[in-house]
C-alpha cells in the first residue's frame, strides 16, 4: 500500500530525514511517535506527497508518486489520500456538508452527487444532524469528526492524520480513536498517525519510532 525507499530531505543545511525506508500494508493502522523535530510531520507531508523528498521513492498504491506530474499528482492526492490535521481547517464561511463536498468537487464530481456523497458520510459519521451548522457552531469533536468525513468523502485508500486529537479533550480524544479502528474495520482504510498520545500509539498496530531524522524502532 505505502512503500518508502531512501527517503531524505533537507530544508537548507538542516538534513531532516536521512534516509527511510518503511512499508506499510493495506489496512494498518499505524502510528508515528518521536521527539519533537525528529521528522515525523516532514515525513507524513512527503508520504501525502505535499512536500517532495530529495532523494528516494515512493509508492502509493502501486504508483510511483515522483513519476506524476503536478496536474496528475494533485488528482492522484485528492482521490487516493484523505488529511486530517490537528486544527480541523474546515472553512468557516461553509457548513459542515459544504466543507465535506470540497474534496468530491475538486475530484470532478458533480454537485448533487457531492451533496449525496457528503450527506452519507456526514450521517455514517453520526453527524447527519449536523450538516447545516458551520465550524463556530459545532463543539471541537464535531469539527474534528466533519474533517474526517471529509477525508473520507473521495474514499481514499489512506489516511494521513498528524496531531489528530491533539487540540480535543480526553472523551473526545477516545472517541476519534475509536472511529479510526471503526473505519478501518468497515472500510478498511490504512491510516497513518503522528502523533504525541501514548494512549492511541499503544492501540494501533504498528509504533514506528523516529529519533533525528531515521526510524528507530518498530514494535
Ligand atoms: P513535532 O513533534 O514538534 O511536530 P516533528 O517530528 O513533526 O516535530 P518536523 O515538523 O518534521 O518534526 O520538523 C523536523 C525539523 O525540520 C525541525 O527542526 C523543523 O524546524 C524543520 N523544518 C520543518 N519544516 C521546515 C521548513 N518548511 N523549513 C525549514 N525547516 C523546517
Amino acid at each position: 500500500m505505502i512503500e518508502l525507499q531512501g527517503i531524505t530531505k533537507s530544508f537548507g543545511t538542516l538534513q531532516v530525514l536521512k534516509g527511510i525506508d518503511l512499508m506499510i500494508e493495506k489496512g494498518e493502522v499505524v502510528s508515528i511517535v518521536g521527539p519533537s523535530g525528529a521528522g515525523k510531520t516532514t515525513l507524513l507531508q512527503i508520504m501525502g506527497t505535499l512536500d517532495k523528498a530529495d532523494a528516494g521513492t515512493i509508492l502509493l498504491n502501486g504508483t510511483e508518486v515522483s513519476r506524476l506530474k503536478e496536474k496528475e499528482l494533485s488528482a492522484f492526492r485528492n482521490r487516493q489520500i484523505g488529511f486530517v490535521f490537528q486544527f480541523h481547517q474546515l472553512l468557516p464561511e461553509f457548513t459542515a456538508l459544504e466543507n465535506v463536498m470540497i474534496p468530491a468537487l475538486i475530484a470532478g464530481t458533480s454537485s448533487s452527487e457531492a451533496m449525496q456523497k457528503a450527506k452519507e458520510t456526514l450521517t455514517f459519521l453520526g453527524l447527519s444532524g449536523r450538516a447545516s451548522h458551520k465550524p463556530a457552531e459545532l463543539s471541537g469533536g464535531e469539527k474534528q469528526r466533519v474533517a474526517v468525513a471529509r477525508a473520507l468523502i473521495n474514499n481514499p485508500a489512506v489516511i494521513l492524520a498528524d496531531e489528530p486529537s491533539g487540540s480535543l479533550d480526553t472523551r473526545n480524544k477516545e472517541e476519534l480513536h475509536q472511529l479510526f479502528f471503526d473505519l478501518r474495520d468497515k472500510l478498511g482504510q490504512t491510516f497513518v498517525i503522528v502523533t504525541h498520545d501514548e494512549s492511541l500509539a499503544r492501540l494501533t498496530d504498528r509504533t514506528i519510532h523516529m529519533v533525528d531524522g531515521r526510524i528507530s524502532s518498530e514494535v
